[in-house]
């Protein structure tokens, strides 16, 4: 067997695991964006113009042997890619890292990093000048996206709509959602809960228009912009030939302990895609990429793989700006509840950027 691996997708997971291989195997990192978006950040990058401009590492930074071939993979199976501009990249080993999408401006929808920060900008102007702001969802990003928005601009009224009789669904610790209220509640953000909309507003999203809306429990809510915070989706349709019975109905693939897609011998897949039964995290997808790497090396060596993938546990870390926010995380008797301080620590602060200034080499992030 040869030495090619095609990694399709570089975010958290495919980033990580094409610089892993690429002192010793020929990496070809498949994907139509001309950087690496770290997408933990962009909220922050979608109110701050400074911050815009951190979130976007070029993938020139990543690979010294291995290649970037900017084209979106349009069929994947057992021995290559298919491009949408109609290449063919056979290869030995395929890795699928192609991730999720999730609605704008939680993920950036542009291939460009400089069309994906004018994006921002536009949106950040519709924002300064919108008196009252829809969040559909009061999840992770809702919550992420109206502590954002009331530390740029303070006194913002913005509303959280949410089917659920609470933050995060009603999921997590009872303190983690109350303090997360709490804190959102003292910057004048109001929710309401236990009913969806009736009708989707009639304005495009992140559009500064008023308009009015009514949750089937008949709440009205008058706002001039508004924004979906809900709809995450694994993105694997494009697998083909022996692959695609990997696919789940909802889009995940699955995987064995190595990470393996079952019945394909050197196909992985890693990150958001997977249907590894655990919280879909940056932190998982580089997980993921060490254990592959290790896995290909052996396969490589003649050997079976051995490192195997142990599901991680629940956690969530809710920055509210760089100030405020809450997280759950494993504690050694059961799962603990941190407050604002640990949490700004852990991630608030500087939204993990140095970590992928390093991966990338330069040190400094690209701007589009
Ligand atoms: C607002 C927000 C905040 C978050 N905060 C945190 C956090 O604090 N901590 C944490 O652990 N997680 C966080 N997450 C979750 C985290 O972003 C995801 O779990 C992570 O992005 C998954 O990494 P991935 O490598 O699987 O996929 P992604 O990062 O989604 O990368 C997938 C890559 O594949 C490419 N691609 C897609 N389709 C194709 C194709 N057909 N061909 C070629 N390439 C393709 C894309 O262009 C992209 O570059 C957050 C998510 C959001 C939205």
């Amino acid at each position: 067997m040869g030495n090619t691996v095609a990694v399709v997708g570089g975010g958290y997971g495919g980033a990580a695991l094409a610089n892993a291989l690429d002192a010793d195997f020929d990496v070809v990192l498949v994907d139509p964006k001309d950087a690496f978006v770290h997408t933990v950040a962009a909220l922050r990058g979608l109110v701050d113009e400074d911050w815009s401009r951190r979130i976007y590492f070029g993938f020139d930074g990543l690979l010294r042997r291995g290649r970037h071939v900017r084209d979106r993979a349009v069929a994947v199976d057992e021995h290559g890619v298919t491009t949408a501009r109609g290449l063919r990249l056979d290869a030995d080993y395929v890795v699928l890292a192609t991730g999720s999408s999730y609605p704008y401006p939680a993920k950036q929808h542009d291939d460009d990093a400089a069309a994906a920060r004018d994006r921002h900008a536009a949106t950040r102007a519709a924002l300064a000048g919108a008196e009252r702001v829809l969040l559909l969802g009061a999840g992770p990003v809702g919550l992420e996206l109206a502590g954002e928005i009331t530390e740029r601009w303070p006194g913002r009224r913005v509303v959280l709509v949410d089917p659920a009789d609470d933050v995060l669904g009603g999921r997590y610790l009872p303190e983690l959602r109350a303090t997360l209220r709490e804190q959102l509640s003292e910057r004048g953000v109001e929710f309401v809960f236990g009913s969806a909309l009736d009708a989707e507003p009639p304005v495009p999203f992140g559009v500064r228009r008023p308009f009015t809306v009514h949750t089937r429990a008949g709440v009205r809510v008058d706002a001039d912009l508004w924004f979906r915070c809900y709809g995450v989706s694994p993105l694997s349709d494009m697998l083909g030939g022996a692959l695609a019975a990997a696919r789940r109905s909802d889009g995940h693939v699955e995987v064995d302990e190595h990470l393996r897609v079952p019945g394909a011998p050197n196909v992985f897949a890693i990150g958001d895609v997977t249907a590894v039964p655990e919280p879909k995290r940056s932190k998982a997808a580089s997980e993921h990429a060490a254990v592959v790497a290790e896995n290909i090396a052996a396969l490589a060596a003649g050997r079976k793989p051995e490192r195997v993938y142990r599901p991680g546990g629940e956690a969530v870390l809710v920055p509210l700006g760089s100030t405020g926010g809450a997280s759950q995380v494993p504690g050694p008797d059961g799962p603990v509840v941190l407050g604002p301080a640990e949490t700004v620590r852990h991630k608030g602060g500087d939204l993990l950027v140095g970590r992928y200034a390093e991966l990338f080499g330069s040190g400094e992030p690209v701007a589009g």
